[in-house]
């Protein structure tokens, strides 16, 4: 789960990493009071889960109150990044000396924690990466043995942060380690005018499998925020990721999935440039339900033109799968409304091709190779969108 910025600045509080947590508001008639408040001049910053909100127009400094409710009207309703913001964050304008960029991460490659860290702070990593790589310290953390002091002072030093910072950094590792986050980044870290540093930015990643341990965290899971259709999907238990096409992809297995998508948009290029509309994953029990659930999820986003059902069966064979998708669509009744590409392969294979023969529903056409029905439901989705 990835959380707000004001929601970060919140868990950093509660390991007291220097921060100033602000106001959040949804109404720009709040705005002006809360400016009030915090001392007038503020910056009013888009929640979003989203970088480069500045750049974007996101973030933005009113030296009143009345300015405050000009920014926050400003900026709420705006998208950033397809994302609509409901929330801002107005916090004391800050008076920064330097910018620096700072992160905890999970480096799964090495089996191992990874420290990002740059004086070249405020943009974007992956900018200075390509501009300016040598400005960026790289230092692996032992999980055993963590950031003690002695690593912090490491981490400083190989960053070129003043040597106050060690006491930042152990207390964002702290965030990391006991919140069971996946990504701790602070961008901008900054030093201020008096010398005093400051976490202004917050993106937090918590790993969901240790939400057990933390019943406080789902305070943090903001249902308003999320993608309607992800939340229902999450609600299912479905691995439900929505993109920005319009053909609706099913499939079982993560990897088969991944590869589908590749599949579908290439082909949807000979085909106008149509895209994949999400990722969905309905694992291995491909029952009437769990595919009625999928189906539904995929024709409730308005941009779906095609579905493309891709099943290589392994545990579940295809005949389970086949009378899935029918007793499926017979749920579904006239919420079932696309065209269906059907590709089975694997265990029992040839019954589960009869079993929709057979059906013979008319939405539903049955390609034999995962390349053929990616071109038919790309296909498909194109004559969709121009009717
Ligand atoms: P992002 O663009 O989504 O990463 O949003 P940030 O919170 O990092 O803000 C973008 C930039 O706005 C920062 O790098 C700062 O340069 C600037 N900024 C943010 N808050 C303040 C502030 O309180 N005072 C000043 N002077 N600049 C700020
Ligand atoms: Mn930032």
């Amino acid at each position: 789960m990835d959380l707000m910025e004001y929601q970060a600045k919140e868990l950093f509080a509660r390991h007291d990493v220097p921060v100033t947590l602000g106001r959040v508001v949804e109404d720009p008639a709040d705005a002006a009071a809360a400016a009030e408040a915090l001392g007038g001049r503020v910056v009013v910053k888009a929640q979003v889960k989203a970088g480069g909100r500045g750049k974007a127009g996101g973030v933005k400094l009113a030296t009143t109150p009345q300015e405050a409710t000009d920014r926050a009207t400003d900026i709420l309703g705006m998208e950033i990044k397809g994302l609509k913001v409901r929330r801002v964050l107005l916090a004391p304008a800050a008076d920064i000396a330097e910018e620096y960029y700072f992160s905890f991460l999970v480096d799964r490659a090495n089996r191992n924690y990874l420290c990002i860290a740059s004086t070249e702070g405020g943009v974007e990593i992956e900018e200075v990466a390509h501009t300016n790589p040598d400005a960026i310290a790289k230092i692996s953390i032992d999980p055993a043995t963590g950031v003690d002091e002695a690593k912090a002072a490491e981490i400083v030093a190989a960053a070129g942060f003043p040597p106050e910072a060690a006491s930042v950094v152990q207390k964002l590792w702290a965030v990391f380690i006991a919140e069971d986050a996946s990504l701790v980044e602070v961008n901008p870290l900054v030093k201020l005018a008096d010398g005093s540093l400051e976490a202004l930015d917050g993106k937090v990643t918590l790993d969901e499998n240790a939400a057990y341990r933390h019943p406080d965290h789902a305070a943090f899971d903001d249902k308003a925020s999320a993608d309607p259709l992800e939340a229902a999907a999450h609600e299912k238990g479905l691995n439900y990721v929505k993109l920005d096409g319009s053909v609706g992809i099913i499939g079982n297995g993560a990897g088969l999935v991944m590869s589908t998508l590749d599949v579908v948009a290439y082909a949807g290029e000979k085909h106008g440039g149509v895209k994949p509309a999400n990722f969905l994953d309905i694992g291995g029990g491909a029952s009437a339900e769990v595919m009625a659930n999928g189906l539904s999820i995929i024709l409730g986003d308005e941009q779906v033109r095609s579905v493309f059902v891709n099943v290589s069966s392994g545990l579940s064979a295809c005949d389970a799968v086949s009378n899935g998708i029918v007793q499926a669509l017979e749920l579904l009744g006239e919420k079932a409304n696309k065209p269906l590409v059907v590709r089975l392969d694997g265990n029992n294979v040839v019954e589960g091709r009869r079993i929709l023969a057979e059906a013979n529903h008319p939405l539903v056409t049955v390609v034999d190779t995962m390349d053929g029905a990616a071109d038919r439901a790309a296909e498909l989705a194109a004559a969709g969108v121009q009717a």
